[in-house]
């Protein structure tokens, strides 16, 4: 994968209009769309655009995404608030792009919504669960009722075979909850369960986030239960996961790892903002992530291909020896590199160090020593 021509995924933040309240929302969702929001033609030219990502001969070296371009992720505040989504959806999916889609659990989420998912050639619906129960989720959700209906809708899919993923903010709210939310990930039959991991944006809360101690708790479960769970799992914005994982396969195997503990550890190696990964906003900026308020262009005057390529923001994010601190000497930073979100919203650089990695890099002991 050449993470310097193309992203394996490209995140399109369609509204911010939400009908929910999290306390922890990137995007401080509002009920009512902006109506500076893409138009449905901009969408689809953006569309186009990301195509061209995959297009032969535009030096992808193989778009990670496959040959259809990077996996194309319609989200929100809840895409559900625009009108046009299933005609941007049929598009995406005719042109030839892996689609999937993050609706919220409000009442817009019928039966009929999920069944048009499936109908307009979705891959996955991703939901988000952060709690283990009704009281802690609807808690964090703002609203009452939205886990049963999450549940409604997860049971749905599952009934007309559209494959699911379930989407967990990890925060010191729920993370003794993890292993009763891995049952119900089991129940739902879902592909993946993708942990987010906080940061301090939007809504979200300093002292709702984990201690750097905590995160390693945090992995331990995650690795341990990926040797027998029956879905995926994955994060985002913890990229030190994947130091934690290459720890303990080393510790674990030698050197002597099996396919599928590397498959466990490097699905999304290397992949951090801006490099395998982009996102743009509903306005149409060129963000390296939506936990990253850095812009590299805007897609009504800039080309979404050229700006992941070529912007300096990019590709000085995607050259992980120009980390600062220990993130720039550390002899994982190939594979993990630390969280530039993070980095950014808790010390104004991008560049600096990942402040909840516990990790002492050996070439710092060097030096200390
Ligand atoms: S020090 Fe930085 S690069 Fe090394 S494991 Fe921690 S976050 Fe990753």
């Amino acid at each position: 994968m050449n993470f310097d021509q193309s992203p394996m995924l490209v995140i399109w933040e369609v509204t911010q209009a939400c009908d929910l309240a999290c306390v922890h929302c990137r995007a401080s969702a509002q009920s009512d769309r902006n109506p500076d929001e893409l138009t449905t033609e901009q969408g689809y030219r953006l569309l186009d655009e990301i195509r061209r990502f995959g297009e032969p001969g535009a030096a992808t070296h193989g778009a990670p995404g496959g040959p259809g371009g990077p996996l194309m992720v319609f989200t929100g505040g809840d895409p559900l608030k625009r009108p046009d989504l299933f005609d941007l959806i049929r598009y995406s999916v005719k042109i030839g792009l892996k689609t999937n889609v993050t609706p919220s659990a409000t009442p817009l989420l019928t039966e009929d919504a999920i069944d048009r998912f499936k109908e307009a050639g979705v891959s996955r619906m991703a939901i988000s669960v952060d709690g283990h129960d009704a009281a802690s989720h609807d808690d964090f959700r703002g609203i009452p009722g939205t886990f049963d209906r999450a549940m409604v809708a997860l049971r749905h899919a599952r009934d007309i075979g559209l494959d699911t993923q379930f989407q967990t903010t990890v925060t010191k709210r729920n993370m003794g909850h993890l292993p009763e939310i891995a049952e119900i990930v089991t129940e739902m039959r879902s592909k993946m369960w993708s942990l987010f991991f906080l940061i301090v944006t939007g809504r979200a809360l300093e002292n709702d986030d984990l201690l750097p101690e905590e995160y390693e708790k945090v992995f331990e479960f995650m690795y341990d239960l990926s040797k027998t769970a029956p879905f995926g799992i994955k994060t985002t914005e913890a990229m030190h996961y994947r130091r934690y994982v290459a720890q303990r396969m080393k510790a674990e195997h030698g050197e002597e790892r099996s396919a599928a503990a590397r498959e466990v550890a490097f699905r999304t190696s290397g992949v951090s903002d801006g490099k395998g990964f982009v996102f743009v906003s509903h306005k149409g900026e060129i963000y390296p992530s939506g936990f990253l308020p850095v812009s590299g262009g805007n897609v009504l005057h800039d080309a979404l291909t050229d700006v992941y390529r070529n912007n300096e923001l990019f590709k000085k994010l995607r050259d992980t020896s120009a980390r600062d601190g220990k993130c720039g000497i550390c002899e994982y930073q190939k594979i993990c590199g630390g969280s530039r979100s993070r980095a950014y919203a808790l010390t104004g650089d991008i560049l600096a160090s990942d402040p909840r990695c516990v990790y002492q890099p050996h070439a710092a002991e060097a030096l200390a020593g």
